[in-house]
């Protein structure tokens, strides 16, 4: 029996949860080792790279279908790793968990920016990060919303044809910018976007826009919203999430 071609009808299967190659880049010998052991039992086919270039290089010879990435490395740091990765169309889509020291609430935002998925901070339990790894990589397989389409989240139903947002079938009336505000954040239920991501999504690069002003319009928005805006999740020092 060649195991090899087991291997791809497993991963065919669209509810299989394991199998999935998971690189770790991590130069903490201990703690890769930790996370590899755990990866292996939950049926995860994890591989260790030691430093940022190491992990590019292998990110690039085979791609795999999640990184874990430690932000502190020698030489090349996490961050650079990070952008360089989501700056290559061949490696883009391949989703990103950042592990971060505690408290180091820049660096989450940082690597929000350089388009980092998900985050978790050490010292981690191997359960939650389990958790965050089977999360990412099932939102990964559902993550083609199509901007025509018609999201339903809660009570909260939004029409992007017609521009148009109803709270238990009411009718909400939303400026062009909390519509577009409120789209972006549902078509990604429990991912957490920091403001400037906000801004870019909802005006484009260019647009002179403070992170206080997405407060303001998240806080109008939620009010409209009335009791669905309670959907609309503040992650502390970071910026919103739609609740899943
Ligand atoms: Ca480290």
């Amino acid at each position: 029996m060649d195991p090899g071609s087991w291997d791809f009808t497993a991963r065919k299967g669209p509810d299989i949860m394991s199998g999935e190659r998971i690189l770790i880049v991590e130069d903490e010998e201990d703690i890769a080792e930790l996370l590899e052991y755990n990866l292996q039992r939950q049926g995860y086919e994890p591989s260790i790279a030691g430093t940022g270039e190491d992990g590019l290089n292998q990110s690039r010879e085979s791609i795999p279908d999640l990184i874990l990435l430690d932000l502190m490395l020698p030489g090349m740091s996490g961050l650079e790793v990070c952008r360089r990765l989501k700056g290559d169309p061949a490696t883009e889509k391949i989703p990103i968990i950042m592990l971060t020291a505690k408290g180091e609430e820049e660096d989450v935002i940082a690597g929000f920016d350089a388009g980092a998925d998900d985050y978790v901070t050490k010292p981690f339990r191997p359960k939650v990060l389990l958790a965050r790894v089977k999360a990412v990589l099932r939102r990964g397989a559902s993550r083609k919303v199509r901007q025509e389409d018609v999201l339903e989240i809660g009570d909260i139903t939004i029409h992007p044809g017609r521009h148009q947002v109803t709270v238990a079938k009411q009718p909400v009336e939303l400026t062009r910018t909390e519509f577009r505000i409120l789209h972006f954040l549902a078509s990604r239920p429990g991912w957490v976007f920091t403001r400037s991501q906000i801004v870019r999504s909802v005006h484009g690069d260019d647009y002179p826009v403070t992170g206080r002003s997405v407060d303001v319009q998240v806080a109008a928005l939620r009010r409209k919203l009335g009791e669905s805006g309670h959907m609309i999740l503040t992650v502390r020092g970071i910026g919103y999430k739609m609740g899943d």
